[in-house]
C-alpha cells in the first residue's frame, strides 16, 4: 500500500488541532489534519466559556458577554468576583478555526480515525469513512486528540487522569451575565455550574468517578432547584458530557517526533476544567515549532515544551496540589465546610495562599 506523505500530521480537530494545522499551513508546511468525528466541533462537549484573551478567535462564534462569577459555598454564602469572559457557540468556534486552516492550505479530513502509530517509520495507520485503511507518513505528528489521546496510548505513554462531566442545556428565564458555580460534597472532585448562553443555559457538573458513580441524579437536583427558583425552565434541550484531564502537564510533552497539545498534553486546568485557551495557545505554538524544526532548528520542539512549562506549569501544579488536598477531604465532615472549598476554588484568596 502506498503511503501519502506530509510535513505535519495533526490528529484531532478541536481548538488545539485546528490551531496547530492553521499555524503549520501558514508557515508553508504540507499538513494533513484528521478527526474521527463526522463534523468538526459536533457534538459540542463544552460549557462554552472562554476568557477575554480569546476575543479574536471568539468573534465568529460569540453568543454573549460574561462579567462576573458567583461562587456558592456549602453554607449558601455566595462570593461574587469579577470574571469577564465570553460565551461562544463552541461548534462555530472550532469550525471557524478549521475553515481558516483549510484556507491556509491544510488538508482536513473528518470521519478519519487514527488507529496506530509506527514512530520508528514516522507512519500512521488511518481508517476512513468507509472502513478503508490508509497509511500516511509524517515528519512531525501533532497529537491534539483530547483527554484520552489515542496517540499517547499507541506509543506506550501513560493515560491522563480525568474527571467526568454531565451537562444539560435548558431554557434561561431571564437575562444573565454571571457564571454560577456550586461548591459542595454533592459534586466530589468537581463542581456544579450554570453558564448563560443567550436564551438558554448550560447547567452541568463534574465529579470524580471514584467518588460519584452517578452524575444524573445530582444534575437533576441542581436543575430542579434552579427551576424552582425561576432561573431556568424544566425542559431539557440538549445533553452532553465528557472527560476533563486533571493530572496536569503530560511528561514528556514531546516524544520522538510527536508533539502533544491541548487536552492531550494535560493543559486543561485541573480545578476549573478550562482548556480551550490553552489548547489554542499550545496548538499555535506547536505548529510554529514544527515549522522551525523542519526548517533546521533542531531545538525548536524542546523549546515548545519549555514554553509550555514556563506558561502553564505553575498554575497547573497549584491546581493539582489543591485537587489532591480536596481529594483527601471529600466524603468527610470537612467537605461540608466553607473553609475547605475556599482553599480549593480559584475565586478565593485562600486558593492562592501558600
Ligand atoms: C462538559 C465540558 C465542559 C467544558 N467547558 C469548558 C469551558 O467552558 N471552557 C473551557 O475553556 N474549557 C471547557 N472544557 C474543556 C475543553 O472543552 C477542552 O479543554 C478543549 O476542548 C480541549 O481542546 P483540544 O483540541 O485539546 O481537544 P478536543 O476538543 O477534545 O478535540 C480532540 C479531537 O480529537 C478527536 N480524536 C480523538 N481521538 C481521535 C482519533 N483516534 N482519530 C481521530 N480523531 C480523534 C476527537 O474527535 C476531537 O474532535 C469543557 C470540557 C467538558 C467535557
Amino acid at each position: 500500500m502506498n503511503a501519502s506523505a506530509f510535513d505535519v500530521l495533526v490528529v484531532g480537530l478541536g481548538p488545539g488541532g485546528t490551531s496547530a494545522a492553521l499555524a503549520a499551513a501558514q508557515a508553508g508546511l504540507s499538513v494533513l489534519a484528521i478527526d474521527k468525528r463526522r463534523t468538526v466541533g459536533e457534538p459540542v462537549q463544552c460549557a462554552e466559556f472562554v476568557p477575554l484573551t480569546m476575543g479574536r478567535y471568539a468573534k465568529p462564534a460569540l453568543v454573549q458577554r460574561i462579567s462576573g462569577m458567583r461562587s456558592v459555598l456549602p453554607s449558601g454564602v455566595c462570593e461574587h468576583s469579577d470574571f469577564p469572559g465570553l460565551m461562544v457557540d463552541r461548534a462555530a468556534f472550532d469550525q471557524a478555526l478549521a475553515s481558516e486552516a483549510s484556507k491556509a492550505g491544510a488538508l482536513l479530513r473528518v470521519q478519519t480515525a487514527l488507529k496506530a502509530v509506527e514512530p520508528e517509520e514516522r507512519m500512521v495507520i488511518l481508517r476512513g469513512p468507509e472502513g478503508d485503511v490508509e497509511r500516511a507518513r509524517y515528519n512531525i505528528l501533532i497529537a491534539a486528540d483530547g483527554p484520552h489521546s489515542t496517540v499517547a496510548r499507541a506509543v506506550g505513554l501513560a493515560p491522563l487522569k480525568t474527571v467526568e462531566t454531565r451537562q444539560y442545556q435548558v431554557p434561561l428565564c431571564r437575562p444573565y451575565t454571571d457564571t454560577d458555580i456550586w461548591l459542595s460534597d454533592e459534586f466530589p472532585g468537581g463542581y456544579g455550574w450554570l453558564f448563560p448562553r443567550g436564551s438558554v443555559a448550560n447547567v452541568g457538573l463534574g465529579a470524580d468517578r471514584h467518588l460519584a458513580a452517578d452524575l444524573k441524579m445530582p444534575l437533576e437536583r441542581l436543575c430542579a432547584m434552579l427551576a424552582h427558583d425561576g432561573v431556568v425552565g424544566m425542559e431539557i434541550l440538549g445533553r452532553t458530557g465528557g472527560s476533563i484531564p486533571v493530572s496536569g502537564l503530560r511528561a514528556p510533552l514531546v516524544h520522538e517526533d510527536i508533539v502533544f497539545v491541548g487536552d492531550a498534553a494535560g493543559l486543561t486546568h485541573p480545578i476549573t476544567g478550562a482548556g480551550i485557551a490553552s489548547a489554542v495557545v499550545s496548538g499555535e505554538r506547536a505548529g510554529l515549532a514544527a515549522a522551525a524544526f523542519l526548517g533546521g532548528d533542531a531545538g525548536s520542539l524542546e523549546e515548545y515544551a519549555q514554553d509550555m512549562q514556563d506558561e502553564f506549569a505553575e498554575s497547573l501544579a497549584r491546581a493539582v496540589a489543591r485537587r489532591q488536598w480536596l481529594m483527601e477531604r471529600w466524603r468527610t465532615p470537612a467537605a461540608h465546610l466553607d473553609a475547605t472549598h475556599k482553599r480549593g476554588w480559584i475565586a478565593f484568596r485562600e486558593y492562592f495562599a501558600p
